[in-house]
């Protein structure tokens, strides 16, 4: 196997790994709990669980932890599913933590049987009172010392039904004197009268998370279980649960930093929520941080990929400017997506010396390698932006004003000959002249305008509605507060405007530049067109 020049601290471990001898396939696996939808910060574990398999020719299992039976669905599963196809990802094989219910429950009898698991008749309450701090000890639990006969015996009751929820626990006997509080006798099966999603009422005993993913992991093949860094303190545990349980294979726990991203909700109990209060549309709404409402927003799966790869894998926590995920987009879009012409707060301008109307050319996208060019109706009577028609422009104000010239893109240049205002002063109609010799792509006039405008005819055109959306957060956290107090009230803007024809034609889904506006994506609701924006044209990101 080749080193590779730039590897990350993971892929250090893994070639030393290699060099030794200590690993010949490398194996991952990504591992959901089925209990919401993906966002972005699953990305970039997807991206380091099946890019690091990738790399080296391994595999990557797709690994649902399904051991909290009462938040878990299969509607999360399927959900899961099709984000990471969606990513391009291929797992090898799809696992979950509830087939390995059977071995998780014999290793704890032979946990039991060792002397090395107890039952404890402790409330949660008790349990943790009895913890110790990070300076002090625990206190060992009453029940600690029963004898093995009586702990297999009350551990067949729990799993045959006989106490109520939180009436008894399965606890490993370690240390109450650790240093590590994670190693002070943790609870490893807990009773819960709840159905599973998979496994129905077969189970009323389930076990935690500490306990059956490093089972898990060893019965998967997995050797490399790659996590965030706030299980660095529960590695001792995952090693003690393999040392001791006995099983053949040992993977090994590494841990890298959270993505965190500005701006935005990053957690799936906090997204569960907004989908619950109605803050977004759902799970899927183009606001949402999750792959579903990425994808719907219309975020290449590849600008993702590069995000992802281009932040890496780091050991340390920090928090990346969502400026720079915004960044991938455009670039990926600047590439892929045809041009197109909409007009968001549009005003009609009659153009008094034209009659009738012509095709026009424009590019279809001026960096593909082999240009196109597409025609574009042009007419007497056009709409443009309010925003590009100014009665008292500021200086260097290069759009429309009266007595201004300005270029409409890929027609002609006009001059504002005169406008109409309502009661209020408000413009309702500009009145302009176009000079015929300024013709794009034929224009030797000589005629120097500094501005060019977006426009569409109103003669061909069609009504659209316009999504321009803002970051769900409004700020920075401050610390302790909750992110209900951040929730920006207007991160969604609609306009009703006009688009070229051509976008009413285009397929449902496809992806287009606006021009001077924005990538936006097509849509078509109740028989009407909607643009949706995936993201705005202004790079604000400084490297
Ligand atoms: P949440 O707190 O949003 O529920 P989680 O960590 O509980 O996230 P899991 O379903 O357990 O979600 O996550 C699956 C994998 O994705 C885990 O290995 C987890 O560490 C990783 N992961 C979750 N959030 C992030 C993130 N922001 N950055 C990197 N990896 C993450
Ligand atoms: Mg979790």
């Amino acid at each position: 196997m080749e080193l590779n020049e730039h590897a990350n601290f993971i892929e250090d471990i893994i070639n030393e790994e290699l060099a030794e001898g200590k690993v010949t396939t490398v194996h991952t696996r990504f591992p959901p709990e089925p209990n919401g939808y993906l966002h972005l910060g699953h990305a970039k574990s997807l991206c380091i669980n099946f890019g690091t398999a990738e790399k080296y020719g391994g595999l990557c299992n797709l690994f649902f932890d399904d051991t909290n039976p009462s938040k878990e669905k299969t509607e999360y599963v399927e959900a899961i599913k099709k984000d990471i196809e969606w990513l391009g990802f291929k797992w090898y094989e799809v696992h979950y933590a509830s087939d390995f219910f059977d071995d998780i429950y014999r290793l704890a009898i032979k946990l039991i049987k060792d002397g090395k698991a107890f039952v404890c008749d402790l409330t949660a309450d008790e349990i943790r009172d009895m913890r110790g701090t990070l300076t002090e000890p625990g206190k060992e639990s009453p029940y600690r010392n029963r004898s093995i006969e009586e702990n297999l015996e009350l551990f067949e009751n729990m799993k045959n039904g006989k106490y109520a929820d939180g009436e008894k626990v399965l606890r490993a006997k370690i240390d109450m004197a650790s240093p590590n509080i994670n190693m002070r006798d943790p609870v490893i099966y807990r009773v819960l009268h709840a159905e599973h999603h998979r496994t129905g009422n077969k189970w009323c005993i389930y076990p935690m998370y500490d306990y059956a993913h490093p089972i898990c992991d060893s019965m998967q093949g997995v050797t490399h279980s790659l996590c965030t860094l706030e299980f660095e303190d529960h590695r001792p545990l995952y090693n003690w649960v393999i040392e001791n349980t006995g099983v053949t294979h040992k993977p090994r726990q590494i841990e890298f930093a959270r993505l965190n991203v500005t701006n935005t909700v990053m957690s799936k109990r906090y997204l569960k929520k907004l989908v619950e209060d109605g803050s977004v549309t759902g799970w899927d709404d183009p606001r949402m941080p999750t792959l579903t409402g990425l994808r719907n927003r219309g975020i290449p799966a590849q600008a993702l990929k590069n995000f992802c790869e281009e932040i890496g894998v780091a050991k340390a926590n920090s928090e990346i400017e969502v400026g720079y995920f915004e960044h991938f987009t455009r670039d990926y879009l600047n590439e892929h997506a045809p041009r197109a012409m909409a007009v968001m707060r549009p005003v009609k301008v009659v153009i008094d010396n034209y009659d009738g109307g012509e095709y026009v050319e424009t590019d279809v996208n001026p960096n593909l390698e082999t240009p196109e060019k597409r025609n574009v109706y042009f007419s007497k009577e056009i709409y443009i932006d309010e925003e590009d028609f100014s009665l008292a422009p500021p200086p260097k104000y290069f759009r429309l004003k009266p007595d201004g010239m300005v270029r409409l893109k890929g027609a002609y240049v006009i001059v504002c000959t005169g406008y109409e205002t309502d009661e209020n002063g408000n413009v309702t109609l500009v009145h302009a002249n176009y000079l015929p010799e300024t013709r794009s792509g034929s224009d030797n006039s000589g005629i120097k305008v500094k501005g060019t405008i977006h426009w569409v005819s109103a003669e061909k055109c069609v009504p659209a509605e316009i999504r321009k959306y803002d970051f769900l957060l409004k700020d920075a956290a401050y610390p302790g507060q909750d992110f209900s107090e951040r929730m920006n009230e207007n991160s969604l803007t609609v306009f009703n405007g006009y688009a070229e024809t051509y976008l009413d034609e285009a397929a449902e889904g496809e992806s287009f530049q606006l021009l001077r506006t924005g990538y936006y994506k097509k849509f078509v609701e109740n028989g009407k067109l909607v643009l949706s924006e995936i993201v705005s044209l202004k790079d604000s990101f400084k490297k």
